[in-house]
């Protein structure tokens, strides 16, 4: 969909998912299993191939998807924002919603600058909501994950990551990344219920999280130089699937898309924008996740709780493949 609507996004292709523990007949299966069933075609990378690309002892095979593809996201954001106003959309940056109202015909819309009223309106705060999406805010939790940029890194770099792939691994909480310009690295990864805002903190972080995969990038003074580090957020159902739908008469919903990211945020856009329009209601393929209750005060406790033991499973399954596949040095 976005291939059609902007033909003029810079786009990278290829998508690369490796495994923590040995897998093979799994992924064999895995790629088999999407093809009858969904008609995707995935290439079943095997662990020769995956440490060729990367120099790494901690991954064994991978899925390769030459189909997908990453971009820049605020460029995206750029590229939508000028589609849209060529065809006569006005956008306002920076105007917060802080009250609504039922009005004839409608609602009223309360901004710290003005006021609107729309004859229907959709909430797509993400995890930034907050009590001004009174019926909303309760449904779902504000989920902060990270990234860090690295300095130049040069010749070691290409050394290392030999591809031009997205990569990203098979945890719960795993990392995400791919080289960008200047010969960076863009590392994502971790993922808290109680948030860390602190950017040097996180860029402590995330240079221990690559060096702990990639120790030849621990170039200054044995740490990864990070240039840029930053945290966001993102909003989580409980079933941890969207919440896409009708809340009342001309109230809609399109949030929670921690997880699923970007693709899946612009197809719930599609079937939202479809069914205010009359044009299908394929809206309906969101409905049997319901928009039930976050668990209050003691929801993100429950949700760090969890991250936790994710992480501690997804570190006791690498230990274990580590000691039944000693590490072989790598050329
Ligand atoms: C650090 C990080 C890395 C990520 N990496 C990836 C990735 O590599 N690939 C991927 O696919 N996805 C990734 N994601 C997830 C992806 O960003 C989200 O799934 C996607 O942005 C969700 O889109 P959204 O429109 O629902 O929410 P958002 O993009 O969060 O947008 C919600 C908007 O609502 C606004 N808002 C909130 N309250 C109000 C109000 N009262 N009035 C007006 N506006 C309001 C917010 O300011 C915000 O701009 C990442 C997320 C984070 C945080």
């Amino acid at each position: 969909m976005i291939r059609e609507l902007l033909p003029e996004l810079e786009r990278t292709t290829g998508h690369l998912q490796v495994s923590t523990y040995s897998k093979a007949n799994a992924l064999r299966q895995f790629c088999e299993h999407r093809a009858v069933h969904y008609g995707q075609v995935l290439e079943y990378v095997d662990i020769e191939a995956v440490r060729s690309c990367l120099k790494t002892t901690r991954y064994y095979q991978g899925v390769r998807d030459t189909d997908a593809f990453h971009c820049n996201p605020l460029q995206l954001c750029q590229t939508l924002l000028d589609t849209l106003q060529s065809t006569g959309v006005r956008m306002y940056e920076y105007t917060a919603l802080t009250r609504f109202s039922a009005a004839t015909d409608g609602w009223h819309i309360e901004t710290p600058a003005g006021s609107v009223h729309a004859r229907k309106m959709v909430w797509c705060c993400g995890g930034y909501g907050g009590a001004e999406f009174s019926g909303l805010r309760n449904r779902f939790l504000p989920i902060t994950t990270y990234i860090g940029v690295t300095s130049p890194l040069g010749p070691p770099l290409q050394d290392v990551i030999r591809t031009s792939d997205a990569v990203s691994d098979d945890r719960r909480a795993g990392n995400y990344y791919r080289l960008v310009g200047d010969n960076r690295l863009l590392w994502g990864g971790d993922i808290t219920a109680f948030g860390r805002h602190d950017p040097a903190q996180i860029a402590r972080r995330m240079a221990q999280d690559i060096a702990g995969i990639f120790p030849a990038l621990a170039l200054d003074n044995g740490r990864v130089p990070i240039d840029y580090a930053w945290s966001g957020l993102m909003g989580y159902a409980r079933h941890m699937m969207p919440l896409v739908g009708p809340l009342s008469p001309g109230l809609w919903a399109c949030t929670s898309f921690g997880g699923h990211g970007l693709n899946t945020s612009a197809a719930a856009a599609r079937v939202v924008a479809e069914a205010l329009t009359d044009r299908s209601d394929r809206w309906r393929l969101f409905s049997p996740f319901s928009f039930s209750w976050n668990g209050g005060a003691v929801g993100p406790a429950a949700a760090e709780m969890y991250y936790r033991l994710m992480k501690l499973s997804d570190r006791w399954r690498a230990f274990r493949a580590r000691r039944a596949t000693p590490s072989e040095p790598i050329t």
